[in-house]
């Protein structure tokens, strides 16, 4: 038996009378404050890995091992000391051909962090632009990014440190609206670049269609020195048997005239150990060569340890298949409850949307207008913490006061549950009371 029973009336709240909607809403209060007495402290913040998931990889804990010879690469090289190709060692970079799609000589690895790369292609573009652009980015009176939302915060904080003005642009389950895309690009010259994170965006679980990546590679845009953020953190982060397939932005650029438009970035922060993992970029020759030109001003060189360590755990492609398998066995029945205790306490409500991602870290689940911070708000006295609302937008100014990202990776199952519940309770009390509110109606408790 569920033990979710079923509430009456399952209509939309919307289209309830006045006292049938009061009755709802001293419900949905009484729920919500029996579900704060049980005194929970439940984190659903941010998309990390769950310990059980990092013991997967506790092998790197050993490796590279002190054996004799232990610490040489493939060529002899002894990776305990400077090592002369700032890209890293070959063999960690052929592990991530298939993923960024492209050869091993178009691939770098960073340290430890994708974020970081990303940071620091942009902070080279405005201090000294990029290969084709006439001057460096800050010369420009007014750069700007396009920023489909919602999306990654971090990305955000990047142009809100920086002072690069953020446009918002629309999801539509299948990438960015590419009309509006099109549009801004063509027209402003101050637009240098764009957000993209294409399989499994973060957090609205899309994937961007073989026609949205055609038609970046091909858009015609008023600055030149225009460049795709293309962060592929989810290339292999599959939830369900179906996983969804990119296209080869690199590739489809190079067709279209604008090889140096991309620069794809990746990592195994969500493959091996968050934060301790390779990442990874990769683009054109002349980008390759911009980047590092900046970058051996930075640092000597990579950790070659922990690439060796990498190799040899993951081996290759197929290594990494299957690690990922037995990270989808441990998430996806963390993102299937979700969905299930969502369905049960919130369908038919018409106060709730959410997606079933295929692949990724996040559900992304929209409230109604204007719901979405009390939502938060009421979870938090519920003993659940959730980012918070508006943060997944440019400025963390959700115009509708909509989304709010779900993160179940990291909790226990039994706990995501009791977290998905709480969520829901809250949701149905900030929803019947804002609708009580809209009404002029006493009787609202937040
Ligand atoms: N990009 C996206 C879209 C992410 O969701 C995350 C982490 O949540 C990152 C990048 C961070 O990656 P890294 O640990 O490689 O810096």
């Amino acid at each position: 038996m569920s033990p979710y029973p079923e509430r009456e009336p399952r209509s939309p709240l919307a289209t309830l009378d006045d006292d049938a909607l009061r009755r709802f809403h001293a419900d949905a209060a009484a729920r919500h404050a029996a579900f704060a007495d049980r005194r929970l402290s439940l984190d659903m913040t941010r998309g990390k890995p769950s310990p059980e998931q990092l013991d997967l990889c506790n092998a790197l804990l050993e490796l590279p091992g002190s054996g004799q010879g232990a610490w040489q690469a493939a060529d002899g090289a002894d990776c305990r000391n400077y090592f002369g190709d700032l890209r890293g060692l070959p063999e960690a970079r052929a592990l991530f051909t298939g993923m960024v799609g492209a050869p091993v000589e178009q691939i770098l690895i960073g340290d430890n962090s994708s974020l970081a790369l990303m940071h620091d292609a942009i902070v080279h573009a405005l201090l000294h632009g990029v290969p084709g652009g006439a001057a460096p980015w800050r010369h420009a009176a007014s750069i700007g990014f396009l920023c489909p939302s919602p999306g990654y915060d971090r990305h955000f904080a990047i142009c809100e440190g920086y002072g690069i003005r953020m446009i918002p642009v629309p999801l539509t389950g299948r990438g960015p609206d590419m009309a509006v895309v099109e549009r801004l690009a063509a027209a402003d010259a101050g637009i240098k670049g764009m957000w993209c994170v294409p399989q499994y965006s973060n957090p609205t679980g899309e994937t961007y269609a073989d026609e949205v990546v055609e038609r970046l590679a091909a858009m015609p845009t008023a600055a030149a020195d225009f460049r795709l953020f293309w962060d592929n953190a989810y290339a292999v982060h599959h939830l369900d048997g179906a996983p969804a397939r990119l296209a080869n932005v690199l590739e489809a650029c190079r067709r279209h005239g604008h090889a140096d438009r991309a620069l794809v970035f990746a990592s195994t922060s969500k493959i091996t150990f968050a934060g301790a993992g390779l990442a990874v970029f990769a683009s054109s020759p002349d980008n390759m060569a911009w980047f590092m030109r900046h970058m051996a001003r930075r640092s000597i060189g990579p950790d070659k340890l922990n690439q060796l360590r990498h190799v040899r755990l993951l081996r290759d492609a197929d290594g990494i298949a299957a690690l990922m398998q037995a990270h989808r066995r441990i998430l996806a029945p963390k993102f299937r409850r979700v969905g299930e205790i969502f369905t049960a306490l919130l369908g038919g409500y018409g106060v709730a949307s959410w997606n079933a991602p295929q692949g990724g870290y996040f559900i992304s689940l929209d409230v109604a207008d204007g719901a979405a911070a009390r939502t938060v708000a009421l979870a938090g006295q519920a003993g659940i913490a959730l980012v918070p609302a508006g943060r997944t937008f440019p400025y963390g100014r959700d115009p509708h006061d909509r989304n709010i990202r779900i993160a179940p990776s990291f909790p226990p199952l039994d706990q995501v549950a009791l977290a998905a519940e709480g969520v829901a309770l809250s949701l149905l009390l900030a929803a019947s009371d804002l609708l009580l509110r809209r009404r002029g109606l006493a009787g609202g408790t937040s």
